[in-house]
């Protein structure tokens, strides 16, 4: 029978292989860029860049070994990456690697484990249980809130979205599950005007579109203006936002949230990275009503520092998420335990609340308090740096963005691309009301206030050579 039994010489050279070869080198390949990432270009080079062609190779034919591997990616990837958790990197909003969750993510890395089920992870389970407390707690959530742990805010926010659909749906007798949207009555959908992209996409994947989206008119802030609320009812889906994407801007949640209540209607607030503001009581007056509301999404990768992909998919309503994201197979047995897969869209996942959890515990209540405040200090000490130099600075700095612009448009661009190309820091453009504007979002905990000016010293100095 022996002739049955086929043996790969390929994957026998690769079992008897050290299997910590590939961990070993990783750690030294790791370190060394650790070590220097502070000091690197914030974005690569044109000789970095051109030399990502070496990735250009058909599949070869035969295997390669792992210190080859690695190698090509220390030698050419390494070069080619963007200092996001350097200290200078203020483009979108992104955020750097606490040391202790990126310890913590090689460890689950290691333990690979699939985070869908009790019994396929009870440890996964465990951390996903403590770290939903732990968020609860921290952002002043309603108790009994769940917590599906997901790639991030895209999918949090349809996860909100489709749990506030399912529940005003039924309420009027219609199970969507069942049913799917064939003749269901019509759900309001009601969005701030400068809603994130997320959202429209999130609204169009589940079946509401974008067309029939009621959009509210917002202050010069980006923030939903209160008198310009439509009429609400208990078919109403209104999406507000915590932490506008350009200006930083929090919609004013009690108001609209009490105003939603009494409607009857689901509200969901978008928090990729201005949730955490709820971390620090100083900035309550930023947050408060938000626990009025009934689902949240929020990113850890961005403002809590934690590695990608991890965003937070948060209902008050734990029976509803449940009763939109689960799923039956003769194989599947529930356990009376937490079966990470009933929060999420997905089925198998990464333990990636491993990380979140050293995130949140490396930081404690006070650090992770201490953590936005910092963030939104470095940013007003940002927009005073700038506004003295003679830029003007267009949002009122209420959390950690700033929108900054030269006398015009195009010497706005201008700017912005040479500051891209000087490898000093790097930040983005935006359009706000109608200009182009360059978009600073403060967002790593290793950002120094020295940080802050060697950067708006070269941002400065490159805005003089082009006046
Ligand atoms: C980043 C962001 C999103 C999208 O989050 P991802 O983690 O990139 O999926 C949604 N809304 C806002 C306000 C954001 O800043």
């Amino acid at each position: 029978m022996s002739g049955n039994k086929f043996v790969s010489p390929i994957l026998e050279k690769i079992r008897a292989a050290d299997p910590e070869t590939g961990l070993n080198l990783a750690r030294s390949i790791g370190g060394g860029y650790i070590k220097q990432v502070d000091e690197m270009r914030v974005f690569p080079d044109a000789m970095a860049l051109a030399n990502l062609a070496v990735f250009d190779e058909e599949l070869p034919e035969g295997p390669a070994g792992t210190a080859d591997i690695l190698q090509q990616l220390a030698e050419y990837g390494a070069p080619a990456t963007v200092a996001q958790t350097g200290r200078r990197y203020f483009g979108f909003v992104c955020g750097g690697i606490l040391p202790a969750a990126l310890g913590a993510k090689w460890i689950a890395d290691v333990w690979d484990q699939n985070a869908a089920m009790y019994v396929m992870s009870p440890v996964a389970a465990k951390i996903e249980d403590v770290c939903e407390k732990w968020l609860v707690d921290l952002l002043g959530l309603p108790a009994g809130t769940a917590a599906g742990f997901v790639s991030g805010s895209a999918t949090a926010t349809m996860i909100g979205l489709i749990a506030g659909r399912n529940y005003l749906l039924h309420q009027r007798g219609h199970d969507v599950v069942r049913q799917g949207l064939f003749h269901a009555p019509e759900i309001k959908v009601v969005v701030g005007a400068d809603a994130h992209s997320t959202v429209y996409k999130a609204l169009s994947i589940i079946g509401l579109g974008n067309e029939r989206i009621i959009k509210v008119p917002v202050d010069a802030q980006g923030r939903m203006r209160e008198d310009q609320l439509p009429e609400l009812d208990d078919q109403t889906l209104l999406i507000l936002q915590a932490g506008n994407v350009n200006s930083g801007a929090f919609d004013a949640f009690a108001p609209l949230c009490r105003r939603a209540k009494a409607a009857g209607a689901w509200v969901h607030i978008d928090g990729a990275f201005g949730l955490w503001a709820a971390a620090n009581p100083r900035m309550h007056s930023l947050m408060a009503g938000i626990d009025l509301a009934d689902s949240w999404s929020v990113d850890a990768h961005k403002t809590l520092n934690a590695p990608y992909d991890n965003g937070i998919a948060l209902c008050r309503h734990r029976d509803v998420l449940v009763g939109a994201m689960h799923m039956t197979g003769a194989y599947i047995i529930y356990d009376t335990r937490r079966d990470g897969m009933l929060y999420t869209l997905d089925m198998s996942r990464r333990a990636r609340a491993v990380e979140l959890w050293a995130a949140l515990k490396s930081l404690g209540k006070e650090g992770a308090a201490d953590l936005v405040e910092e963030l939104h200090r470095k940013a007003r000490y940002f927009a005073e740096l700038l506004a003295d130099g003679g830029l003007e600075v267009l949002n009122e700095v209420v959390y950690n963005q700033v929108l900054v612009r030269s006398t015009d448009d195009a010497k706005t661009e201008a700017l912005i691309r040479r500051v891209q190309e000087s490898g000093v820091c790097w930040l983005g453009g935006s359009k706000w009301a109608g200009q182009t504007v360059m978009r600073i979002s403060v967002c790593s905990y290793k950002t120094r206030y020295e940080d802050i000016e060697i950067s708006a010293r070269e941002i400065l100095r490159l805005a003089k050579e082009l006046a």
